[in-house]
Order: structure tokens, then C-alpha cells, then sequence
């Protein structure tokens, strides 16, 4: 087959083309020698690359010892270097780290454990189809999981056919990758995919403010028309697969109901929901647990991964048992480091953070605390055209400085340059790159956010922001 070239940029990535001078011998040396083994495949952050060498809380430092400030991290969630997760890490490691067909505690205490972030009276929503997840099979990284997710989804169902939004991302395996067109045009989509598009409508940029049921209405008839165009195919729908944040589509957080909707008809054109809370999981939205449960969403499926061992590798599916027996029925799903007992440790000490710090409100008040400062000082500037959020998942849309309100994707780069020189770190999604993308630690504290909001000032006060 031939492969179409056409490399899709990565927002905020460094130029492998461009030598820039501002670096220190250290970084230029450190920059060569990265280069000379791992090539260009791997993208770098920022014009002027960041070497961090520790972390503590939401901040890294780099070899200088200049301390970040990480707006951006979704995977140290309770915090960088966290001693409660270390020390189950290291209590482990001295025990035994093996492979899960022995019997093994850590791996059933976990399973336990999180099954428990499943029912229906966990978090602020209470639906009763939230009932019946009492499955899960553990995976090293979100995008194994999402490749799980819809093996079983396609066995299940007897179906091919998979959905996604026009710019999602799901991952890097062979199938996964085929059904994420954010990379672009050099990795071919699947002839079973069919992409429907969200962020116009819930972006509100190009339709306006609309109500929640117009909303529906429209996405509904929208992903109709995938299911339509799967079974004339003759794939028919085994899946939707949705980022519950819909991060790489522009932060779309939406109103709680349509996620909903599309479940249901999902469910009545034969497929599954699958939930990607790889980005929306664990307690990130504030509202609820799972990025599902905030919609309200009866999910069937839902994938797991990034903040799930504060930088561990680990990841998981959780299903409902038919789901899973219909997979087991014929083969078996074995994965070495799945599961294994220092990532169940380590990912256990997450959820005590979680709870013990109380991180689910906490990303509430502090999402909200930061949206409302931002408008507050941005409100009035030419460049600031909104921002969205579901606890500590921001997105902030920019302008062109005229004012026009057209999206300008060199204006956010421009003010994540900025920030970068005043040491914060964020960075922009979208199709069009101009929706600035704020995720810090769930840790991120009031002074953390004193420091973000001075440092808006400063660049308002420089012209930034038109
Ligand atoms: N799903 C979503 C929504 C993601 O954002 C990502 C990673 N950015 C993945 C899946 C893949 O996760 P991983 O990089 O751990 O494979």
C-alpha cells in the first residue's frame, strides 16, 4: 500500500530543522546527542526545548535549577515525584514484581478497588445505567487500552464499524492509530472509520451560543449519518469511541446530556460506547469521576490511562462481564507488564491521594477559579475569545489581535512562548491549533495560580493579547 506523506505538526513542537541559538551547552549537547539516537520521530516541546531534570508538585525544575511552573501534566496528577506513590513503588520493588498468571494480591486489591469508581452512587451523578461494570483487564498505556476497548467492541458486536470526532486522538497501535485522524494525512484512516464533527457546535465559535437541546439535535443527526454510512458499507457499528473531554478536538467539554444521546443510539444501531477517559479519568473534570459519568452517558466500555499511576506505566479496560466473556470466549488476553504488582502499587497510592486530598472537589473549585480570573482579565482583549473547562481541563480560544475573532493558531503559540519565558508551561490543541490547552496537576495550588495569574497579567500589560 502506498502511504500518502503528509506529516501532521504536532502544536508547540520544536523545529528539527532550525538549530536555535539561545541554548546552553548543556541543552545544545544534550539536543545532538537525542537527535543522533532517537532521530525526529519523537516530538520535542517549545523553540527552546526544556531539560527538566526533578519535579515536585506541579512544578519541574530544570539542570539550572529554574522552577516551571506545569499547567500541562495529566500525568503526574497528585503531584510531581509524589512520596505517598515512591514509597509503594519502592515497598514493591523489594517484594516481588512479577508477571500476573501467578496469583498475586496487588492486582485483585486494585481490580477491587477501582470497580468501586463504577457505581452508580460514586461521584455527583447517580444514573442507574452507570450499574454493571464488573470488569477489568489491565494494559501499560491509554492507547493498548483503546486497542483492547474496541477488540472487544468488534467481537461483541459482530461488527466493524468505528466512530470517532473528525480530530480525535486515541492512540499509537496500528488500529488505534488508524482511527485518530489528528495525525494527519500521512497515517491512513480505516476503510471502517466514519468521523463526525463536534468541535464546530461545541466550541460555540462558529454557532454561537445554542441550546442544550439544539445541541443534541444536531450531533445526534450527525453521528445518524456515520451509522448510516457504516452499515451501507457493510461494516456496521461496533463502536464510538469518544475522549470524554474531547481534548485534542479543543477542550469541548460541553453541557452534560448529548454524550448521553449519542449512547443510546449507539446502542439502538447495534455498537458499543467506548469511554476514552484517558484524558477525562480520574477525578479530572471535577464534576465527576469519569468524564462519562459527568455526561451521564450509559458507557460500555471505557479505557484508562496516563494519570492512572502518576507516571508508572499503567493502564486499564473496564467493561461489563458479557462484554469481556464474548472476547475469552475466543481467545485470551495476556499482557506481561499488565497488571503487574509495583503499577497496582503505585496506582492504588493514586487513588488515596485522590481521596485523601480530596482532589475531585479540588478540581472543581480550582477549573473554576482559574476560568473565572482568566475572563475576568481577559475578557475585554482583542485576542481572548473564550474559554471552556470541566474541573482542571481548560481550554482558552485565541484570536487574531484585530479583534476579528478569527482563530489564530501563531497567536497561541506566541503566548505559550511567552508563558514558557516566564517559566509556566501549557500548550494548544484543536484542528487549527489557536485553543491554548491548560491541564496542570490536580495538585495545582493557590499560590500555583497566583503565579499563572501574574503572569497573564504581565503579558496583557505587554501587548500579548491585542
Ligand atoms: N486517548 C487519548 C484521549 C489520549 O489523549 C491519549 C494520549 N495523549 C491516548 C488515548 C493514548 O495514550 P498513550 O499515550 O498512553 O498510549
Amino acid at each position: 500500500m502506498k502511504i500518502a506523506k503528509g506529516r501532521n505538526t504536532l502544536a508547540n513542537a520544536f523545529d528539527f530543522s532550525k538549530e536555535p541559538d539561545d541554548l546552553t551547552q548543556d541543552e545544545a549537547d544534550l539536543l545532538r546527542r537525542r537527535k543522533n539516537v532517537l532521530g525526529t520521530l519523537g516530538p520535542l516541546f517549545y523553540d527552546h526545548p526544556i531539560h527538566v531534570v526533578r519535579g515536585s508538585e506541579a512544578h519541574l525544575f530544570d539542570a539550572a535549577g529554574t522552577d516551571y511552573l506545569d499547567c500541562y501534566n495529566n500525568v503526574a496528577c497528585v503531584g510531581h515525584a509524589n512520596e505517598h506513590v515512591r514509597e509503594a513503588v519502592a515497598d514493591q520493588l523489594a517484594k516481588q514484581d512479577t508477571h500476573s498468571r501467578y496469583l498475586q494480591d496487588e492486582i485483585i486489591d486494585y481490580a477491587e478497588r477501582l470497580l468501586g469508581y463504577f457505581t452508580p452512587a460514586y461521584g455527583s451523578v447517580a444514573n442507574p445505567h452507570l450499574c454493571g461494570f464488573d470488569r477489568v483487564s489491565f494494559t501499560n498505556s491509554g492507547s493498548e487500552s483503546n486497542d483492547l476497548a474496541l477488540r472487544m467492541a468488534r467481537v461483541y458486536t459482530g461488527a466493524q464499524g468505528v466512530v470517532v470526532t473528525d480530530y480525535a486522538y486515541h492512540g499509537i497501535t496500528s488500529l488505534v492509530s488508524s482511527v485518530s485522524p489528528n495525525f494527519g494525512t500521512g497515517v491512513p484512516l480505516a476503510p471502517f472509520l466514519a468521523t463526525v464533527r463536534v468541535s464546530d457546535v461545541l466550541s460555540g465559535l462558529s454557532t454561537g451560543a445554542m441550546g442544550d437541546e439544539d445541541v443534541t439535535r444536531i450531533l445526534l443527526q450527525r453521528f445518524e449519518e456515520a451509522f448510516e454510512k457504516l452499515h451501507n458499507g457493510g461494516f456496521g457499528v461496533s463502536a464510538v469511541l469518544l475522549d470524554q473531554i474531547f481534548s485534542s478536538d479543543g477542550v469541548l467539554p460541553g453541557n452534560a446530556g448529548w454524550v448521553a444521546a449519542v449512547a443510546q443510539a449507539t446502542h439502538d444501531a447495534g455498537g458499543l460506547l467506548i469511554a476514552d477517559e484517558v484524558q477525562s479519568g480520574f477525578a479530572r473534570t471535577g464534576e465527576a469521576f469519569w468524564g462519562f459519568q459527568r455526561h451521564h452517558a450509559d458507557a460500555d466500555i471505557v479505557s484508562m490511562g496516563k494519570p492512572m499511576g502518576n507516571g508508572i506505566p499503567v493502564g486499564a479496560v473496564v467493561y461489563k462481564s458479557p462484554i469481556g466473556d464474548a472476547l475469552a470466549s475466543c481467545t485470551r488476553y495476556f499482557n506481561t507488564f499488565g497488571g503487574n504488582p509495583v503499577s497496582m502499587r503505585a496506582a492504588g497510592a493514586v487513588l488515596d491521594e485522590i481521596e485523601h486530598r480530596d482532589l475531585l472537589r479540588h478540581a472543581k473549585a480550582m477549573g473554576d477559579r482559574i476560568c473565572a480570573d482568566m475572563e475576568a482579565l481577559l475578557g475585554e482583549t482583542p485576542r481572548f475569545l473564550m474559554t471552556r473547562h470541566a474541573g482542571l481541563f481548560i481550554g482558552i480560544d485565541i484570536g487574531a489581535a484585530d479583534g476579528s475573532g478569527v482563530p489564530d493558531a501563531l497567536g497561541a503559540r506566541k503566548i505559550i512562548s511567552a508563558l514558557r519565558d516566564r517559566n509556566i508551561l501549557i500548550s494548544a490543541s484543536g484542528a487549527s491549533g489557536s485553543s491554548l490547552k491548560l491541564r496542570p496537576p490536580l495538585v495545582f495550588s493557590d499560590a500555583d495560580e497566583d503565579r499563572l495569574m501574574q503572569a497573564v497579567a504581565d503579558m496583557k500589560k505587554e501587548g500579548l493579547f491585542g
